[in-house]
């Protein structure tokens, strides 16, 4: 059964990337019924960020991209966190020592960064020069350029293999490596000795990761072959692309960052899709159109390495934008309200615990605006009208000079109509439900008779105001319906204050 991994480095928040290597290699897994490591490498001190671990796990869950092991969930191969595996990576080094594959380093960080700059200065290929290669600790104390703790070093020989076999590009070349260092001076493995030593460990079969990775991987194949083990196969993802071909990145692009997404708005299941997209072909309809929205389960069922295509992807927001916007359709009224909830309680909108009537009110809110969001953070602004005190609504500038002569006819005209309608007080009966008018088709037929007719405006600047008074906005949920929602004394008062 395959097992993979992905193998993310807690530097900052988590990368796009990381998810969309989770997804490709997830998708394979769980079609082969292998399983799926989440592999936390944090070898590299300097970079190493405390909160980086638990947004991993959040934003990974988000989506939905679970993993069968790792450092939270355990397994049979713990630890998974590389910090945590010191004395696992100690006898790798001393059995290459050992056999004379690796050796000490004592060359000092000045010495090196004078040795690259000659070499760059000299147009020579740069590379340590092996200074310290068969010399002793004594023997090398004597020269210059000499620190206290060494590192170890891959003797890497002029022969060495520079093609390996990629399931997603086929042949692959990469550059003759340098020798690379495995041990560093704080007895930290390096990223290359780690991830070869834990992928054996943890019984890999396949190492999915970026293209980045390609030309460190005659090093790993070399350290397999001298540590006499069995390589697992490789396959390198291209990398995600902005539009002008520049690689995304998170110093650069903040929708490298995963934890944007959900800021933003997406549902985590567009974002899957549309990451599913990226690189890879959509399945044919019956009708041989290509079928762009899907869900992991499909994407999974169909998936072959072969399929993949190695030119980088451009990462296209607006397809995004326009997949959010047809899961967002398509949730059932009570699921979108319920993923609405948190970005109303983040913006303010409503409180930590909202009652029962607000609830309910805001189930009749999302039927109104689910077709009028790309992005679930657009609701906001949506909603907020239906939650305010009438004194307090906020009139938008834009909105208030939009307002033509005849404003105030058409508030008074409407205020009329309006009051005309028969609303029932208290709990309704069943019969007093049916007397009741205030249902937005009344409205509608009301405010068009008085106003449409009445006055002969054109709808669309019959209800410019109205649609300013009740929401604030010039743009605005379907205006009868949320007319409807707030109830006659609101609506009447939000005419009322526009008019005055
Ligand atoms: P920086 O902003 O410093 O350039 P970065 O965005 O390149 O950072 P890294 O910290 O170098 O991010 O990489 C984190 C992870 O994301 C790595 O596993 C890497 O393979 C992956 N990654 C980085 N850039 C991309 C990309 N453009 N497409 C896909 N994966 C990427
Ligand atoms: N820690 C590496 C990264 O963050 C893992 C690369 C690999 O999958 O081998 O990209």
């Amino acid at each position: 059964r395959p097992r993979l991994r992905v193998a993310p480095s807690p530097t900052g928040d988590p990368h796009v990337g990381t998810a969309y290597m989770a997804l490709f290699n997830l998708a394979f897994v769980r079609q082969q019924e292998g399983s799926f490591v989440l592999r936390v490498e944090d070898t590299d001190r300097a970079r190493f960020d405390a909160t980086s671990e638990a947004q991993l796990y959040d934003t990974l869950s988000w989506l939905g991209l679970t993993w069968d092991e790792g450092p939270d969930v355990g397994g049979p191969y713990a630890p998974y966190r590389q910090s945590e595996r010191l004395d696992t990576y100690r006898p790798y080094v001393e059995r290459l020592i050992a056999d004379g594959h690796a050796y000490h380093c004592w060359c000092s960080t000045e010495r090196l960064s004078a040795m690259r700059e000659r070499q760059q200065k000299l147009k020579q290929p740069t590379g340590y020069d092996r200074m310290c290669v068969g010399k002793t600790r004594e023997e090398r104390a004597e020269l210059e350029g000499f620190t206290e703790t060494p590192v170890v070093r891959m003797l890497v020989p002029e022969d060495a293999p520079t093609t390996f076999e990629d399931v997603i590009r086929g042949t692959v070349s990469a550059p003759r490596p340098d020798d690379q260092v495995i041990l560093k001076a704080d007895g930290f493995p390096t990223y290359h000795l780690a991830v070869v030593v834990d992928d054996h460990e943890m019984g890999i079969t396949h190492v999915v990761r970026g293209e980045e990775w390609i030309s460190s991987t005659p090093k790993h194949v070399l350290l397999y072959q001298w540590l006499g083990l069995t390589p697992p196969k490789f396959a390198h993802m291209p990398l995600l692309r902005n539009e002008n071909k520049s690689k995304i990145s998170k110093r650069k692009n903040p929708w490298a960052r995963l934890t944007w997404f959900r800021e933003q708005g997406y549902l985590p299941e567009a974002v899957v899709n549309f990451l599913g997209l990226l690189a890879y072909p959509p399945a044919k309809g019956e009708d041989g159109t290509d079928v762009e929205k899907f869900t992991f389960a499909d994407f999974s069922r169909d998936f072959a390495w072969s399929k993949v295509n190695t030119v980088g992807p451009i990462f296209d927001l607006k397809k995004l934008d326009w997949l959010n916007g047809q899961y967002i359709r398509d949730l059932d009224v009570d699921d979108l309200a319920g993923r609405l909830l948190p970005y109303l309680q983040t913006a303010g909108v409503l409180g930590e615990n909202p009652s029962l009537g607000e609830l309910a009110r805001l189930r009749s809110i999302t039927e109104l605006i689910s077709t009028r969001m790309a992005l679930l953070s657009e609701a906001p602004a949506l909603v907020a009208p239906f939650y305010v005190a009438d004194d307090e609504l906020k009139i938008a500038q834009d909105a208030r000079d939009g307002l033509k002569d005849d404003a105030p006819a058409v508030l008074d005209a409407a205020i009329t109509a309006l009051e005309g309608l028969h609303v029932p007080d208290g709990v309704l009966s069943a019969e007093a439900r049916e007397g009741n008018q205030w249902h937005a088709e009344q409205i509608e037929a009301a405010l068009r008779a008085a106003i449409v007719e009445g006055m002969g405006l054109k709808p669309r600047l019959a209800f410019g105001p109205l649609r300013t008074a009740v929401s604030g906005q010039r743009i605005s949920p379907p205006l009868f319906e949320s007319m409807e929602i707030l109830g006659q004394h609101s609506t009447l008062a939000r005419l009322r204050r526009l008019r005055s």
